[in-house]
């Protein structure tokens, strides 16, 4: 097992090192929502990897929500994160940086933590990737809009973010239940949750029914202006008000209140710099710890605690994460112990530490020796307590359920696979994927409709993309895109016959990301096999991809180079470092400008444009400005998995004044 603690002293790590940390802990929030560190360490993380690799695609690629839309919607300028600051003095020296006298006036305002969202023409989207949004406006019956003096309909253009009020979650959302029955776990799940639904009709029910709507707030309903000169010492009372408001926020944002002045600032790669982000630090209370439940995940057992009800931030904590095994045993948490409850975001709460409250009178450890389902001994694998047991039931279930949401059956969840294990006598992927009408009828709550549509989506799933999965296997540091690096090199039959070393040689996999691949290629054989067996592949190596019209830029330009390849990128094209015949277009900062590149375009007879004329053509198609941040958007293609977790990174709220 590779280390993934999180080192003090991140020079330390070697960029592989680095990279291979950062995508583990992309996998415990993307993929198995369960994140270790909190989002200051994980910034820390992608500060060092900015540093060393400043073009690395994990520091250009952020993950964004998936969110179930109708669609994709343009934003007429890119939406990009907010630059960071974790304390007074850095949001100053930004500031520093940008008056123009003591008297420039600031604005500062919550810093909302849901999913940025732009309604203008009777259309919602998201921010989606900070270049195209998703059309969402197929949920504005659950939503309505909160601006000065009006809570509502969504009716008037607005910027803001889509949330779930504090209070509204705390007395409506127990009456409202996720596909599989049980409650959402905070806002900020829930909103994650509802905007990636298909279907909205039943939700719409209970959110009328409950007047459980969400909650689209106006970036500018709350809005504190101050100049320069005072932000020091109004500072704390700001913080206060504003933390004690009834919506989920993970910090404040501190802008430029001249909007001309601001946007004449420009943008870094990453960030605009008329505003900054001032994120609030955890949140950390006491409470003690009652009881410790094991559930059971796809390879292991899970343990949570339940605890004495503790507010945090607005929200009273009952279940507080373990991660594992050796974390309970590091820590030595024993149960009546008084323990340290951490909340960072809507991160899940986690222990920090734990001490006996009577050091003569410990209480007993929650470590349990025997699996609740099939009472096997459970063994220690790594930092895990696992089921070893290939009969143990609750074991089976969650590996199919794995399976099947690996595959992207979404209507099938757990409670109906194991329905299904139960009374139709389905055992594996294929027994899903043979499922008749007939079988499927037979389980409660399934009518002739419901029945053909998951049919429908199971035949959909059948047809699978080779990368999609090796994605599917769950492998630390290797979701699609890697994936489809390695299988572009060699098909599945192939690879399983490679050794470590001569994967290790492949461009960007490394010798702990092979040896993970060999491992898991044989350790879940069965399954690949039965995944070959039921569905139709297809290949990545030798398939011919279409072929994009490839783009050259020369000239300084007010962005980076990488900024303009990735929007090339999004429309389509190729970017090329150099003018050669087959090249498309050729992009110029200055047209007069003496440039071999532009010589040689000439010559060739390619096409030549100016950079604002190329942009405003792009513009020039049907868009939405939307209010999106995270540059970093373009995430991971994430498989399908995990519609319901929130996540920390892409949701934050960012650059609004365009
Ligand atoms: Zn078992």
């Amino acid at each position: 097992m590779p280390d993934n603690t999180m080192p003090a002293d991140l020079t330390a790590l070697t960029l592989e090192q680095l990279v291979q940390l950062i995508e583990y802990h992309n996998r415990r929030y993307w993929e198995l929502g369960e994140p270790e560190i909190s989002d200051i360490d994980y910034d820390r993380l992608l500060r060092r990897l900015a540093e060393l690799a400043p073009q690395h695609p994990l520091v250009v690629q952020v993950h964004a929500p998936t969110v179930s839309g109708t669609g994709k919607v343009r934003h007429t300028a890119p939406m990009l994160s907010l630059d960071k600051a974790y304390s007074l003095d850095e949001v100053m020296e930004w500031a520093e940086k940008y008056i123009r006298s003591d008297r420039e006036m600031f604005r500062i305002q919550p810093k909302y933590d849901g999913i940025s969202a732009n309604f203008a023409a009777g259309i919602l989207a998201t921010r989606g990737d900070g270049v195209e949004g998703e059309n969402i406006s197929d949920k504005l019956p659950l939503i309505e809009l909160e601006t000065v003096g009006y809570r509502g309909p969504v009716n008037r253009n607005v910027r803001g973010e889509i949330i779930i009020r504090d209070d509204v979650f705390r007395d409506k959302y127990v009456h409202i239940a996720k596909k599989d029955g049980k409650p959402y776990k905070n806002p900020r799940n829930a909103v994650a949750g509802i905007m990636g639904l298909k279907e909205i009709d039943e939700l719409r029910y209970q959110i009328e029914h409950y007047h459980a709507w969400l909650t689209l707030v106006d970036y500018d309903m709350i809005s504190y202006e101050v100049p320069y000169g005072e932000i020091r010492e109004r500072w704390q009372g700001i913080v206060e008000t504003i933390e004690k408001l009834p919506y989920p926020m993970d910090g404040i944002v501190v802008k430029l209140a001249d909007q001309a002045y601001g946007l004449s600032l420009g943008y870094t790669a990453h960030h605009p710099r008329n505003q900054i982000a001032f994120k609030f630090t955890n949140i950390r209370k006491t409470s003690r710890l009652l009881q410790v439940d094991w559930s059971f995940g796809k390879n292991c057992l899970t343990p949570v605690a339940m605890i004495e009800p503790v507010d945090i931030g607005g929200i009273t904590i009952r279940h507080a994460s373990l991660h594992n095994l050796q974390n309970i045993i590091d820590k030595d948490i024993h149960i009546g112990d008084i323990i340290e409850v951490e909340r960072a975001g809507d991160v899940i709460p986690y222990i920090v530490k734990a001490e006996p409250e009577d050091p003569e009178k410990r209480g007993s450890s929650p470590i349990i020796t025997h699996c609740p389902c099939c009472e096997s001994l459970l063994v220690q694998d790594g930092p895990e307590l696992c089921c070893k047991n290939t009969d143990c039931f609750e074991t089976r279930v969650q590996r199919l359920t794995a399976a099947v949401r690996n595959i992207g059956i979404e209507r099938l969840g757990e409670p109906n696979i194991r329905r299904m294990m139960q009374t139709i006598g389905v055992k594996t992927l294929k027994d899903i994927f043979n499922l008749k009408a007939t079988d499927i009828l037979q389980l409660d709550g399934f009518k002739e409709k419901s029945a053909s549509n998951l049919l429908k989506e199971i035949k959909a799933a059948s047809q699978v993309n080779d990368f999609q999965l090796i994605a599917a296997l769950n492998i630390q540091g290797i979701g699609p895109n890697i994936a489809r690096q390695i299988l572009s090199e060699y098909t599945i039959q192939e690879l399983r016959g490679k050794t470590v070393e001569e994967l290790s040689n492949l461009y960007g996999i490394g010798p702990e990301r092979a040896k993970a691949l060999v491992q898991e290629l044989q350790s879940q054989g069965d399954f690949i096999d039965e995944m070959l067996n039921c569905v139709t592949l297809s290949q990545t190596k030798g398939a011919v991809t279409e072929k994009r019209p490839a783009i050259c830029f020369t000239g300084k330009m007010p962005e980076k180079r990488g900024y303009y390849e990735e929007l090339a990128r999004r429309h389509g094209y190729e970017p090329a470092d150099s003018v050669t015949s087959g090249l498309a277009l050729l992009i110029a900062a200055d047209l007069a400008e003496n440039s071999s590149k532009l010589a040689k375009a000439r010559k060739e007879n390619i096409k030549i444009m100016a950079l604002e004329e190329w942009l405003s053509s792009l513009n020039d198609k049907p868009s939405v400005s939307a209010p999106d941040n995270d540059l970093f958007a373009s995430a991971q293609e994430k498989s399908k998995p995990g519609k319901e977790t929130g996540n920390e990174f892409g949701m934050d709220q960012g650059s609004f004044d365009f």
